[in-house]
């Protein structure tokens, strides 16, 4: 009933963002977070379907960050949309996405694929440009089956079309997410190739910073990442999320509404808002 990570076509999903809280409503989810990467611009016109549905909108966003030359990303949930210093910092990681798919597109030229710059901007509805619209580009000129195949072979480390990319800091990020008013959540923690080490530091920096949630259930999480990270979260004192990290039908992880439940142990990150805990008891 609750899905905190989702995608809109604002950033890379398929759905329009009132598309998306339409669909969520009909999977039977009450409360929904539209989590666009780095940016917030969904926003409104999801909130207003989500009014006309009956359904509670969370404000979020997920932002990219380098840490230690690793992509992170950083669910921001609750934050208010127009804060002059989070429009500003997402405007900057947007800069950052052009400049990237340019030097992809020159990649992918490398190897005799022309075109591509043009042929994912199509597919970008608004101002952000990242992989997977150069993946729907690829599958479009037949050069893979489907979006998942094409981060198989292109666009992932040491394939064509992959350009090593400085985000964000994590510190940038959650003083963002924190000075709008929001609270920060480790978005898909087992995605991440950190080793145990630098898991623990990173795990760490992000709680010195003033991070306070994970992403305990994911959709792209097997039963014993959602277990392992329950342990984590209990351990670090963290308030454990949930979201699908839905981007629309057939590039999806897992559908909305088809996700396990948090475990007992877990404090859901939700636990102090009144207004959703109402909707869902
Ligand atoms: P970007 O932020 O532009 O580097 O793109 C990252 C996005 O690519 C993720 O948010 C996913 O939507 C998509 N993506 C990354 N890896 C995969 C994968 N293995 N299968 C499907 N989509 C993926
Ligand atoms: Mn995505
Ligand atoms: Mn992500
Ligand atoms: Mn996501």
């Amino acid at each position: 009933m609750i899905d905190l990570h989702s995608h809109s076509t604002i950033s890379d999903g398929l759905l329009t963002p009132s598309g998306l809280v339409q669909h969520a409503h009909s999977k039977g989810i009450k409360v929904l977070a539209l989590t666009d990467h780095d940016d917030v611009e969904g926003l409104k016109e999801a909130a207003s379907e989500a009014n006309l549905l009956g359904l509670h909108l969370v404000h979020g966003v997920e932002i990219s960050v380098t840490w230690k030359r690793n992509t992170i990303h950083i669910v921001g949930l609750n934050v208010d949309s127009q804060n002059k210093i989070l429009l500003q910092g997402l405007s900057s990681i947007r800069e950052g996405r052009f400049e990237r798919a340019k030097q992809m597109a020159h990649s992918l030229d490398q190897i005799g694929i022309k075109g591509s710059l043009e042929g994912a901007l199509k597919y970008a509805k608004s101002g952000i440009l990242g992989r997977t619209h150069f993946a729907r580009f690829l599958v479009e000129t037949g050069h893979a089956k489907d979006v998942k195949t094409v981060f198989k072979n292109y666009l992932v480390k040491g394939r064509p079309g992959f350009i090593e990319h400085t985000w964000t800091s994590l510190e940038n990020a959650l003083s963002w997410i924190h000075g709008s008013g929001g609270i920060a959540a480790i978005a898909h923690p087992a995605r991440y190739d950190l080793g145990k080490n630098n898991l623990l530091a990173f795990l760490n920096e992000f709680k010195e910073l003033g991070g306070q949630g994970i992403e305990v259930i994911s959709g792209s999480h097997t039963t014993e990442d959602s277990l392992k990270f329950a342990r984590i979260a209990e351990e670090f004192e963290f308030l454990a999320s949930t979201g699908s990290d839905y981007h629309g039908p057939g590039i999806s992880y897992r559908e909305m509404g088809s996700l396990p439940k948090i475990p007992e142990t877990c404090i859901p990150i939700w636990k102090s808002w009144n207004e959703v805990n109402a909707l869902l008891n």
